[in-house]
């Protein structure tokens, strides 16, 4: 159904300027159309179409009728207003194009202050350019043919439409002022869901992470065990395991008190870190003075070669251990295991076997690493 209906009033008798009225209220509607159109299939190209046939019309014809006024010798003060009402019709046109997103109904809108602002602008300004024509052709002056239409017509009905004129360039700015601010509150959004997301990595760095030692805790290690084994199994790569544990911890606990045990394990953790080749490897709490070390696309001689570095990078540190009958300083073993082919239940059986091999580390006088 067509939003705006031709109808005689509209009838300017400028033949010209009546087809040009004709044309541009077709694409009126057919933008209207569009609109409505697209509010049920969101077909945006064939709206953008209408929208842009529509506005270059319209530019068109303004053009056309400003040209005519022009050489018809139309009263400077008339060609004027009228010219501005084209410009201000085109800015606030595109204004309510752009903002439409942010309209609650931006169909309605949109074809409202088209349907209003084509009725009136015809009824109005354009009625009042023809009679002044006509004027001129009867032998007025432009002047006198102004002043006549400044007494002879309706001023109750021009201020009327002066004013709703007025009141939609003032709809059309409140409506830009509430595409910004909805923009803005877009932004605000984006920026608050972007803080969330980094308060988020930084909770999940804090839940994976041990408070004392600063490294990956168990729960963040139960997880990792199982995807390693999963990617290696999946590129056929190796995977090496090491649980290591402090040497007569309890006795340096006993002798230097807790919080100096806290800083034994906070500067055995550091060795041990600084002992990884890589920096994709792996080094958990495993609980209490155990650490437990994932060594990636390692076999058995990397994973011994770590091991053996982990006892010596510990050792070095010659941290004093009078509590301990293995060395005069703090001292670890380190169980290892490592598969070649890993397969489902690789998780299970290379923290079974480190286990065993540590074990074996300490049955065997302790500050030494064991192959599982
Ligand atoms: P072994 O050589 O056989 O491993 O003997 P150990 O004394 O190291 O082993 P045991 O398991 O008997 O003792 C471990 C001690 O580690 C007991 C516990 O109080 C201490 N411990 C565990 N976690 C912490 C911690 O966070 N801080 C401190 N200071 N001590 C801890
Ligand atoms: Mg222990
Ligand atoms: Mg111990």
């Amino acid at each position: 159904m067509d939003t705006f209906v031709w109808d005689e009033n509209f009838t300017t008798g400028l033949v010209n300027v009546d087809d040009q009225h004709q044309t541009l209220i077709a694409s009126f509607n057919a933008l209207s159309d569009a609109l409505q159109h697209s509010n049920a299939t969101g077909d945006e190209q064939a709206l953008g179409q209408a929208y842009e046939h529509m506005l270059c019309y319209t530019l068109y014809h303004f053009a056309e009728e400003e040209q005519l006024m022009r050489e018809c010798g139309l009263d400077a003060r008339h060609v004027q207003t009228h010219s501005a009402l084209h410009r201000q019709f085109v800015e606030q046109v595109a204004t309510m194009w752009s903002a439409r997103s942010a309209l609650q109904q931006p169909a309605q809108s949109f074809v409202g202050f088209l349907a209003y602002w084509l009725g009136m602008h015809i009824l109005g300004i354009d009625q009042a350019m023809a009679r002044q024509m006509q004027g001129l052709a009867q032998g007025l002056t432009a002047e006198q043919a102004y002043a006549r239409e400044a007494q002879l017509h309706d001023q109750g009905t021009q201020a009327l439409i002066g004013m709703v004129g007025r009141l939609y360039h003032v709809l059309t700015v409140q409506n830009a002022e509430l595409a910004r601010s909805n923009a803005l509150l877009e932004q605000r959004v984006v920026e608050r869901t972007c803080e969330l997301a980094h308060a988020n990595a930084r909770l999940e760095a804090y839940a994976s992470t041990d408070a004392l030692l600063k490294i990956a805790n168990r729960g963040c290690f139960d997880v990792r065990i199982v995807d390693a084994c999963a990617s290696a199994q999946r590129r056929g790569q190796p995977l090496g395991l090491l649980i290591i544990d402090v040497d007569h911890f309890k006795r340096y606990n006993d002798s230097y008190g807790h919080p100096a045990g806290d800083g034994c394990l906070q500067a055995v953790a550091r060795a041990v870190a600084q002992a990884l080749p890589r920096s994709t490897d792996l080094l958990a709490r495993y609980g209490g003075e155990e650490f437990v070390v994932i060594l990636y696309d390692t076999d058995a001689a990397g994973t011994a070669v770590v091991a053996a570095r982990v006892v010596a990078q510990v050792a070095a540190l010659a941290l004093p251990h009078r509590g301990s009958d293995v060395a005069p300083h703090v001292t670890v073993s380190v169980g290892t295991s490592a598969h070649q082919q890993v397969d489902k239940h690789a998780a299970v059986q290379l923290l079974a076997q480190a286990d065993a091999a540590l074990y074996q580390a300490k049955a065997t006088g302790r500050n030494r690493w064991v192959a599982g």
